[in-house]
């Protein structure tokens, strides 16, 4: 079960290609100048199970990717897990937002590593105010970073991706 702020459509904001984005609902950051400080509550938001959220995502044909945004994502580690095991065995790229680093989430607790191995795209780390770059690509300051968590994995340090379609080249 997942609890969420929200599901938006035809996203072309939060990753490559046309997207779906899901919204979890509390986020443990309280990043300063957030722009979705209404997903900093762990109280309300709406209860859905990941088959649900697989259906609504499946009623939109356009979408190839699924993008999960905050909130923190890595808060319901579990539940976006079997989400995105439900999206992989459909064929959609799953990327995920997080204000966690990824070494952070390497070294994380076993829900959190769960969720790191079943997505393809991390954007990591809190938004700094200070850092703040509107010619970021996906990104809103530059101490986040676009990690291609497969190849990270694999390595066992951060690889991140410095061209192609996630940096706004298609
Ligand atoms: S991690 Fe994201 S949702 Fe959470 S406070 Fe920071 S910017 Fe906002």
């Amino acid at each position: 079960m997942l609890n969420l702020a929200g599901l938006v459509g035809d996203s072309i904001v939060d990753g490559p290609g046309i997207r779906m984005t899901v919204f979890g609902q509390g986020c443990p950051h309280r990043c300063k100048g957030c722009h979705n400080a209404n997903t900093w509550s762990f109280e309300g938001g709406t209860r859905m199970e990941e088959q649900e959220v697989l259906r609504i995502i499946m009623s939109n044909p356009l979408a190839k990717g699924v993008t999960f945004s905050g909130g923190e994502p890595f808060a319901q580690a579990a539940g976006f897990a079997r989400l995105a095991d439900l999206l992989k065995d459909n064929g959609y790229e799953v990327a995920s937002y997080s204000g966690y680093t990824f070494e952070e989430l390497y070294h994380g607790t076993k829900e959190q590593q769960d969720l790191l191995r079943r997505i393809d795209v991390l954007i990591d780390g809190r938004y700094e105010e200070d850092k703040r770059s509107l010619t970021l690509v996906y990104r809103g300051s530059t101490n986040q970073r676009i990690v291609d968590v497969k190849r990270s994995l694999e390595k066992g340090e951060v690889v991140e991706i410095k061209s192609g379609r996630w940096c706004g080249e298609y």
